[in-house]
């Protein structure tokens, strides 16, 4: 027997653990202190009305001799595909239903679809951003090529002659930064995969919170984009079906490569490995596109922009620079007067009893920043800002 030794390779993901420790220790020494958790990358409000009646309703079903569901379509059921179809449709993006796969989230589908890909490909991925790019390609073995997002643009970084990766990896808007592209910008990578014969990986988990027209909020809103690009969404920010689990990728027909279709390949893929998302669930997802469900999500998702807003003009008149909020529920600020972002943690919790998440643990660009949250109530996000203010005002 033989181990997988790129595990070796690893490295501890000590981030929220050593969070989680420090803050329970300071507690433990100060228990009257309220804190105020600004880290959390989780929804907080509950699930909208009409996707808890949705489910509910196919649970019962479930019981009832005549309505009882067993295996589904490995790759989703259609009454669900049909609807993201056609919320794609709204945008001028024509999606064919075969083209859309139903999973258990994004975070699933960024891993498995590695499997689509030999581990000689060198891939491109963005410092600082979501963890999981990194070492999904580490547990294969991949050679990784890291893209420096900086302030110097914006920290959104453009191709250029040096890259020479063949999977590229682009998170907008960005966890953590929260910068989002335009569609301008976005063109400029779809012109370079299409050149160099590299494939986009393109995670939109957090499209719902894009707020400004010239955000993309679909890769392929971009010409050319349905020849060298796979989008990963999901329901989890969108909908805050975090603990419910559902998500998508879409899988154009016009990629591939050697005569092989990446689209075929990924439903080989899927029928073999995966045995589809729960029906209970899908009906929930399928309700969040309801006229009802769609009033009740953008409800939820301004509560959480109302939050970003007063983080955002907190920092402003501190003088603090920071970018993110706009398109994203993630602010991405410096950390004031040169601090490191752990020195900043501890400062922050052992001064003020709030809670951020250090920006080191995203990547080596991360130092020196730090991420908030919008994802808190209004009455926390204010206290949080107003003890903030004492802090460094
Ligand atoms: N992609 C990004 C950028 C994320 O930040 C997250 C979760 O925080 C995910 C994907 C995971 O989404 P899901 O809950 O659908 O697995």
């Amino acid at each position: 027997m033989k181990l997988n030794n790129n595990y070796r390779d690893l490295k501890e993901s000590y981030l929220f653990t050593d969070i989680g420790r420090r803050v329970a220790a300071f507690q433990e020494e100060h228990k009257d202190v309220k804190i105020i958790r600004m880290g959390i990358g989780d929804v907080t409000l509950p699930i909208c009305r009409s996707a808890v009646e949705a489910m509910k309703k196919a649970s019962a079903e479930m019981g009832e001799a005549e309505h009882f569901r067993g295996y589904g379509p490995e790759q989703g059921y259609p009454f669900l595909k049909e609807k993201i179809r056609d919320y794609y449709a709204e945008r001028g993006v024509k999606l064919k239903e075969n083209e859309i796969f139903i999973s258990d989230g994004a975070k699933s589908d960024l891993g498995n679809i590695l499997d689509l890909f030999s581990e000689d490909n060198v891939v491109a991925v963005p410092d600082p951003v979501y963890p999981v790019y990194v070492d999904t390609n580490i547990m294969a073995g991949r050679k990784i090529e890291y893209l420096d997002a900086t302030a110097k643009n914006g920290f959104l970084p453009a191709p250029d002659k040096t890259i020479g990766a063949d999977l590229i990896y682009i998170c907008s808007p960005n966890n953590p930064t929260g910068a989002a592209y335009t569609r301008e910008q976005l063109a400029a990578w779809v012109e370079y995969a299409l050149v160099h014969d590299a494939v986009i990986l393109f995670d939109a988990a957090y499209e719902a919170f894009v707020s400004e027209d010239h955000v993309a909020r679909s890769i392929y809103e971009i010409e050319g984009a349905r020849e060298c690009a796979i989008e990963f969404c999901s329901f989890s920010k969108t909908a805050g079906f975090t603990g419910v689990r559902c998500g998508y990728t879409i899988v154009p027909e016009e990629l591939e490569e050697g005569g092989l279709s990446l689209n075929k390949m990924w439903l080989r893929r899927q029928t073999t490995k995966f045995n589809g998302v729960s029906y209970i669930v899908q009906r929930g997802a399928e309700a969040v596109f309801s006229e009802s469900g769609r009033k009740e999500i953008l409800d939820n998702i301004n509560y959480y922009r109302k939050n970003a807003e007063v983080i955002s003009s907190t920092l402003k008149d501190l003088n603090i620079y920071h970018t993110g909020g706009k398109n994203s529920p993630y602010i991405w600020m410096q950390c004031p007067n040169g601090m490191d972002s752990w020195d900043f943690f501890d400062r922050l919790l052992k001064i003020a009893g709030v809670v951020g998440t250090p920006g080191l643990g995203f990547g080596k660009n991360g130092e020196g920043f730090f991420r908030l949250t919008a994802f808190n109530t209004h009455e926390n996000t204010a206290e949080a800002m107003e003890r903030l203010k004492k802090l460094i005002g």
